[in-house]
């Protein structure tokens, strides 16, 4: 194996506690667990009685305490995930667990009890100054009291939803983890077979593809009838709740209102001929007549360009530092002692950034081989890890980002990274497959999980309007949504219409998939920004990084002069995916001959 130089990078939890066996773990467990007792004794059934004063003292301390639980959880996460096989640190998290679970329930009063003061008395409250700081966090815990039911009706709902669509989800679970497909004298787990699609011998991908359609079709009468009964569940909830629609449940959820949600659909699906453009150009660099659904990841060229560590390092580096010395400051930080760099044995797969607690610094953990993708993943997580050292001065409660807007520094780094790497690399052959790479996982993000929100929403409203559906009904849907995407540029065969019915998040989380579309697309609409007004776009950026979740994404863009409901400004996100094609054009031009 050759060497990365990043062998030896690991991260030191020092700073958070000493190892394993520190006391101090218990000890602040154990003062926690008398902290949340004490809040609940002197504080249980009276929330509705407070003042503002003694409400933002509540809010405190129940900060404090979370910070506290907050920063054992987090010391035993990073702990297992460098080694996932040891027990003794798989025995720690279990233990961690469930401690801060029993610590947490002593404290669940609060969050139900604000909750039920009346709107009246809770404008009245929010409206002292003492409660400014905690103005989004009171009012986001209330949004949704509209929607709530009488609390015996609220307590039948969650009891039966153990047996109803709790356990449809995990029947759904099991029956598609339970799935094994033959292929080529092996037996083969769905996942397994599905990385074959990306093979470089179209007869490999295609068998696989056969053999996908072929393991999906024994258990779809099955997958057929949860997936319609989690909608149909879904259409009485939002009945019963007053929802005006299937996805406003999940958009409140997401402190993002419907006018947005549709503003980024309308503008993603209006620009498909994007994908389409990519595909028939990928048709012709692979020299095929036609791509089929089994070509869509065929690989252009392998990338065997290898990057040590300290060029890594040194390519981040310099890209933050092209946009902010502040930033760049703050990724060297994390060099030397917050990194988990390299594979190893029982070292959990991936990458993240964690943002540990706010008085910690947040820690990355990568499996850092050398390829160029592993300089992308480095500056998309370091972008992670600028957003939670900026946005840790909001304290425990205000730092998270929602989930929409918590990808904006990563992606926005991996833009510039993408850049540098790309003007870094002369053979044309190279950057064709730099760019390539880049496109596709961009479709697959903001493309393809709008083309699934088109699918979900077809769903959910034909179960509401025409009863239970077939799976040819949903096949349907399925197919035309995807042809939607695709026109005319991928040839998709009728056994690809059931290929909806492995994917977990139609059930476990309806309305979920637009998330991924909605925070890529943000931060490449808020990198074109930077593109068109330079460096005086600078302190308005970091200071939107520096707000953390202290308000509402919409509220939270306007910092930076964005109005999420603007079409205009998603469309400037899409087309900085267009100059990525017609740069991709281009280089086609020079290395691939046309044909015929
Ligand atoms: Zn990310």
């Amino acid at each position: 194996m050759t060497t990365t130089g990043g062998e030896d990078v690991r991260w030191d939890l020092s700073p958070m506690y000493a190892g394993l066996d520190d006391p101090a773990i218990d000890a602040d467990l154990d003062a926690a667990e008398a902290e949340a007792t004490s809040i609940s004794e002197q504080l249980h059934g009276k929330v509705a009685d407070l003042d503002a004063p003694a409400l933002r003292d509540a809010v405190e301390r129940l900060e404090a305490l979370s910070e506290r639980v907050d920063k054992v959880a987090t010391f035993a996460y990073l702990n297992f995930a460098t080694d996932t096989s040891d027990p003794a640190r798989g025995a720690l998290l279990q233990k961690i667990g469930e401690r801060s679970t029993a610590i947490g329930t002593k404290v669940l009063f609060f969050d139900l009890e604000w909750a039920a003061v009346p709107d009246e008395r809770a404008d009245e409250l929010l409206r002292d100054p003492a409660l400014e700081k905690w103005d989004h966090l009171l009012r986001s815990a209330r949004r949704f009291r509209p929607h709530l039911l009488s609390e015996p009706e609220e307590k039948l709902v969650a009891e039966k939803s153990v047996t109803g669509r709790s356990a449809w989800v995990r029947l759904f679970t099991q029956v598609t983890d339970a799935i094994t497909v033959p292929f080529d004298g092996d037996t083969l787990t769905l996942d397994e077979v599905m990385s074959k699609i990306h093979d470089p011998d179209r007869a490999v991908r295609h068998r696989a593809g056969a053999a996908v359609t072929a393991a999906l079709q024994p258990g779809l009468p099955v997958r057929t009838f949860i997936l319609n009964t989690v909608a149909a569940d879904a259409g009485i909830d939002d009945r019963l709740r007053n929802y005006p629609s299937w996805v406003a449940a999940r958009n409140l959820g997401n402190e993002i209102d419907d006018a947005t949600v549709d503003a980024l659909v309308t503008s993603v699906t209006s620009r498909y001929d994007l994908p389409e453009r990519w595909y028939r150009l990928k048709a012709k660099l692979l020299g095929l007549d036609e791509l089929t659904e089994h070509d869509r990841y065929a690989p252009l060229l392998p990338d065997e360009h290898k990057v040590t560590w300290d060029e890594a390092r040194d390519i981040v580096l310099d890209s933050y530092g092209s946009f902010s010395s502040q930033m760049a400051d703050i990724v060297s930080g994390f060099f030397g002692r917050y990194i988990d760099a390299p594979p190893s044995p029982g070292k959990q797969g991936g990458a993240f950034s964690h943002p540990a607690v706010p008085s910690q610094h947040p820690y990355v953990l990568l499996n850092f081989t050398g390829d160029r993708r592993d300089v992308m993943t480095l500056a998309h997580e370091l972008g992670h890890g600028v957003h939670q050292v900026l946005a840790a001065r909001q304290g425990q409660f205000n730092a998270g980002t929602p989930l929409t807007l918590a990808e904006t520094a990563s992606i926005f780094g991996e833009t510039v990274t993408f850049g540098r790497l790309l003007a870094a690399e002369t053979d044309p052959q190279a950057r064709l497959a730099l760019v390539a790479g880049r496109l596709e996982d961009i479709f697959a993000s903001v493309f393809r999980q709008v083309a699934m929100n088109r699918f979900e929403d077809a769903v959910h409203t034909a179960r509401r309007a025409e009863g239970e559906l077939s799976t040819d009904r949903i096949g349907e849907e399925w197919m035309r949504t995807q042809r939607a995407m695709f026109r005319d540029s991928v040839r998709l065969s009728d056994e690809y219409s059931t290929w909806w019915s492995y994917i977990p998040h139609f059930i476990h989380t309806p309305g979920y998939v637009y998330a991924y579309a909605f925070g890529n697309l943000l931060a490449l609409a808020i990198y074109a920004r930077y593109e068109t007004e330079g460096a005086s776009f600078v302190p308005a950026y970091l200071e939107l990084l520096a707000a953390g979740g202290s308000d509402s994404p919409n509220e939270l863009a306007k910092l930076v002069g964005v109005d999420l409901t603007d079409p205009e400004f998603w469309n400037a996100g899409l087309t900085v995916i267009e100059h990525q094609l017609v740069e991709a054009e281009s280089l086609a031009g020079v290395t691939v001959p046309s044909q015929g």
